[in-house]
C-alpha cells in the first residue's frame, strides 16, 4: 500500500505530536513553521489528565517530569509582598493552579520535536499562502510562500490561536472569543528574594504581576490586564512596553522589578482568547490544538487538549479513511473541548477586579480559601484550580495500521 502523507502547519506542541503518533503508524510526515527554527519561549505549561496520559504513551512523561519547572504551589501577595493565602501545587493529575507536570512551553516542543526528528521533514522558515483542496483522489495541493508546490493526503492546521490557514479554509468563521485580556510574558533574573512559588499580586483595575521560577535559573514574569481595546497585540515591541509602562506605573509588589526589565527581557505579548470553531475539519484539512479549539492559559487546557487532540486525529487517520476519521475526531474530541472551554463564571475579570470593592471581596475570599481546606472544596476558588482534565475515555489505538 502507499505510504500516506500529511502536511502538518505549526511546530510547537500539537503539530510535533501528531507528527510523532503518524510516524508510528507507518506516515510520511512534513512540518513546516513559519518561523526559522523552533520557538523557544513562552513560559510555563500544564500537562493535565488526558494530556498527561498521551505524555506517558508518548514515552516522554519522566523526559517531561525532568524538566519540570520546579513549582511547589501558589501565593498571592499584597502590594507589599505579603501573603495573603498559598496553595500547594496539585498532588493529582487535575488539581491546583500549579499542576503536577509544568514545563517551559519551548522546552516541551523540544522534547517532541527531538523524537520525530529521525522521521519528519522539519521547514523552517515557510508557510502555506493557497491549498486546493478538491476533496477527490489526488489529495490536498499546498502552495508554499518559498514558491514550492506539493500535494499531501491530507493537511493539518495546528497553527495556534491566531492561525492564518484556518482563515483560508474557514473564511467566513469568526473563530476567536477575545476575552478582554492581556498578558505580557517576560523572562528576567533571579534575585534572592525569588521563591520556587507561583506569587501572584492583584493589583485592582484589572491589573496582576505574577512571578514564578522556571528550571533556568531565571524567573518568568507576566504583567496582565484587561482591556476593551481590541488589536493592542498587534502593536510593535515600542507601542506594547509603552502600554504596558503607563498601565503598571503606579502598581507595587514586583511591579517597578519587571518594568525596569523591559528593554531587554525576552517579551511575549498574547491577547487571551478561545477558538470557537462549529468544524474541525473541511474536506481534507483539518484543525488542531489551539488553532481548532483553544481554551485559553486561563484555562490551563490548551496543551493538554492539543496533545489529545493529536492522539485521537492520528489513531483515527490510521484506522479509517479521511472522511470517517474526521468525523471520528470531531465526535470524540468534542465534548472534552466544551468542558475545557467552559471557564468558571467571571473569568479573567473575577480574578483580576477593577473596583476596590472587588478586590477587598477577592482577597477575603482568597484568604479563607487559603486557611481552610474544607472551604476551599465547593468553592469558586477550586473551580478555578481544578480543570477538567480527565473528561475524555482515550481509545487504544493500535501501532502501525494504515487504512488510509
Ligand atoms: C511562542 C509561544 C509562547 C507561548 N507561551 C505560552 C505561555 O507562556 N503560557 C501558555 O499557557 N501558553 C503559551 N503558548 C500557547 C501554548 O503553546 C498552546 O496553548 C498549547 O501548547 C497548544 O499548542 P499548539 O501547538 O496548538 O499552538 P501554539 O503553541 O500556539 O503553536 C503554533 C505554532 O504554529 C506556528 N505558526 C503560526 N502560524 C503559522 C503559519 N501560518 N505557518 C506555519 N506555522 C505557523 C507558530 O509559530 C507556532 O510555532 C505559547 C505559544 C507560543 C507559540
Amino acid at each position: 500500500m502507499r505510504t500516506p502523507t500529511v502536511l502538518i502547519s505549526g511546530a510547537s506542541i500539537a503539530g510535533p505530536a501528531l507528527a510523532y503518533w503518524l510516524n508510528a503508524r507507518g506516515w510520511q510526515t512534513t512540518v513546516v513553521e513559519r518561523f526559522e527554527g523552533l520557538r523557544e519561549d513562552g513560559q510555563n505549561i500544564d500537562v493535565r489528565g488526558a494530556g498527561r496520559e498521551v505524555a506517558r504513551r508518548m514515552g516522554i512523561e519522566d523526559a517531561i517530569r525532568a524538566a519540570s519547572t520546579g513549582e511547589t504551589g501558589t501565593e498571592f501577595v499584597d502590594a507589599a509582598g505579603r501573603p495573603l493565602a498559598r496553595f500547594a501545587a496539585g498532588t493529582s493529575d487535575s488539581g491546583g493552579a500549579t499542576a503536577e507536570l509544568e514545563i517551559l512551553r519551548g522546552q516541551l516542543s523540544r522534547i517532541i520535536v527531538d523524537r520525530t526528528h529521525d522521521e519528519t521533514e522539519y521547514v523552517f522558515g515557510d508557510r502555506i499562502v493557497a491549498l486546493d483542496d478538491a476533496d477527490d483522489e489526488d489529495g490536498v495541493t499546498v502552495t508554499f510562500a518559498g514558491g514550492a508546490i506539493r500535494t499531501f493526503d491530507v493537511v493539518v492546521v495546528a497553527e495556534g490561536l491566531r492561525s492564518r490557514t484556518r482563515s483560508m479554509i474557514f473564511p467566513d468563521t469568526d473563530a476567536v472569543r477575545e476575552l478582554g485580556f492581556y498578558v505580557a510574558y517576560l523572562t528576567i533574573p533571579r534575585t534572592d528574594d525569588d521563591t520556587d512559588l507561583w506569587r501572584w499580586h492583584s493589583a485592582g483595575r484589572g491589573r496582576s504581576v505574577t512571578l514564578r521560577p522556571d528550571n533556568l535559573g531565571t524567573v518568568r514574569a507576566t504583567l496582565a490586564f484587561l482591556s476593551d481595546v481590541r488589536g493592542l497585540d498587534e502593536l510593535d515591541r515600542d507601542g506594547i512596553v509603552t502600554i504596558l509602562r503607563r498601565t503598571f506605573a503606579d502598581v507595587g509588589w514586583a511591579a517597578p522589578r519587571v518594568l525596569a526589565a523591559l528593554d531587554d527581557a525576552p517579551l511575549y505579548f498574547d491577547a487571551v482568547g478561545q477558538a470557537r470553531m462549529p468544524s474541525w475539519t473541511s474536506g481534507r484539512v483539518a484543525l488542531l490544538g489551539d488553532a481548532a479549539y483553544c481554551s485559553s492559559p486561563i484555562s490551563g487546557m490548551s496543551t493538554s487538549l492539543a496533545l489529545t487532540g493529536a492522539y485521537v486525529l492520528a489513531g483515527e487517520l490510521a484506522a479509517h479513511p479521511h472522511r470517517t476519521a474526521f468525523a471520528r475526531y470531531e465526535a470524540l474530541m468534542r465534548p472534552y473541548v466544551d468542558q475545557a472551554q467552559k471557564l468558571p463564571p467571571g473569568t479573567p475579570r473575577i480574578a483580576n477586579p477593577r473596583g476596590r470593592a472587588g478586590l477587598a471581596t477577592m482577597n477575603t475570599v482568597l484568604r479563607i480559601a487559603g486557611s481552610s481546606p474544607a472551604a476551599r472544596l465547593g468553592g469558586l476558588v477550586s473551580r478555578w484550580f481544578t480543570p477538567p482534565a480527565d473528561a475524555i475515555e482515550l481509545p487504544a489505538y493500535p501501532l502501525r495500521e494504515t487504512a488510509h
